[in-house]
Formats: C-alpha cells, sequence, structure tokens
C-alpha cells in the first residue's frame, strides 16, 4: 500500500500552498532553487523542465487528471488531493502573471551553508507570488528590482534571467518582475 507523505502525521487535510512557507529559512531557500541553503551550491541541483524559455517563460508543472489540482514543482506519481487516488497527470504551463503575496529583503548575506552568487555580496529580494491557479511560488525579483518596487498585491510576470555562468555555460532561473509601480 502506498503510504502517502501527508499521512505520516495523521493528518487527512489538503496540503495548503502555503504549508511551504512554513518551515524555518532553510526550508524556505531549499524551495527555490538557486538559492538553496540546505544543498549549498546550486549546481547541484540542475534546474531543467522547470519552466518555459522564450518571449514569454512560464512555469511548467502537473495537473492531475482526475482532480484537476496543478502542482509546482512537478507531481508524477500521486495526486496530494485526500479525496483523489489518481495516479494520472498531465504536463501544466502556469499563468505567467500573479500578484506579491508577501516578499522580504536579504540586506545581509545569509549564513553558510548559503553560497553567495557575488562578490561581494549583492542584497536581493525575495518574493512570493500567487498565481490565479491558487498556489504561491517563491523567486527573487527581477534584476534591477527591490523591495521598494513592490507591495502586498503588485502585479508581476515571470521572466527568465542568467543566474550564474559555469562550465557548461548560463544558468537561468525564474525571477518576478514587477509591471506596476507600486504606491509608496
Ligand atoms: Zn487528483
Amino acid at each position: 500500500m502506498l503510504r502517502y507523505p501527508y499521512q505520516r502525521n495523521g493528518a487527512r487535510t489538503r496540503p495548503s500552498p502555503l504549508t511551504k512557507l512554513t518551515g524555518g529559512p532553510g526550508e524556505w531557500f531549499a524551495r527555490v532553487p538557486g538559492i538553496d541553503m540546505r544543498g549549498g551550491a546550486v549546481s547541484a541541483t540542475p534546474i531543467i523542465d522547470w519552466f518555459t524559455t522564450g518571449d514569454e517563460p512560464a512555469l511548467l508543472g502537473t495537473k492531475c487528471v482526475a482532480c484537476g489540482t496543478v502542482y509546482f514543482p512537478r507531481q508524477d506519481i500521486y495526486c496530494k488531493n485526500p479525496n483523489c487516488d489518481s495516479e494520472e497527470f498531465e504536463e501544466y504551463t502556469f499563468s505567467r502573471t500573479g500578484t506579491v503575496w508577501s516578499y522580504t529583503d536579504f540586506q545581509y548575506q545569509p549564513p553558510a551553508p548559503y553560497i553567495a552568487q557575488t562578490d561581494p555580496y549583492e542584497p536581493f529580494a525575495l518574493a512570493a507570488v500567487e498565481l490565479p491557479e491558487g498556489i504561491v511560488v517563491l523567486g527573487q525579483l527581477a534584476d534591477g528590482y527591490s523591495v521598494d518596487d513592490v507591495k502586498v498585491g503588485s502585479p508581476v510576470e515571470l521572466v527568465v534571467e542568467v543566474l550564474n555562468t559555469d562550465d557548461t555555460g548560463d544558468r537561468t532561473i525564474w525571477r518576478w518582475k514587477p509591471t506596476e509601480e507600486a504606491a509608496r
């Protein structure tokens, strides 16, 4: 019999997308490719098939064919909806735009095992963005933007930017770009 993760604690409620935000800082980072504090080096986690590229990039995930629940990162083994026993999924391309659900600013370099992408360290802003599908996806704000450019509810769109460059070429990551000047 399959043992589903949500059953280990006896919990029967469907995991909320927001549960991914309830962990400590390490949990936050671990869920954002590119700033993985647990794994340390970004190159240890190849980022492939997480998003499309081109003029209008978008996040890629999966959708349960039975109940319609969408997943990012993709889910292929079983549906986390406790009322659904489907194991069939189809590819799903998420909306490119969403609104800022929450955000934070990393003015100081996080402690090890965080590995800075730049030397000296450059502060970055992290946003939790709610997509029309109802999920919240973390990501850095696009290059050149800071927490001064967003507020809760600000519209953003997904862009793909170069995270770093190594022997194999450019490593890219999705980021959230404000599409409206925030009221300050
Ligand atoms: Zn399902």
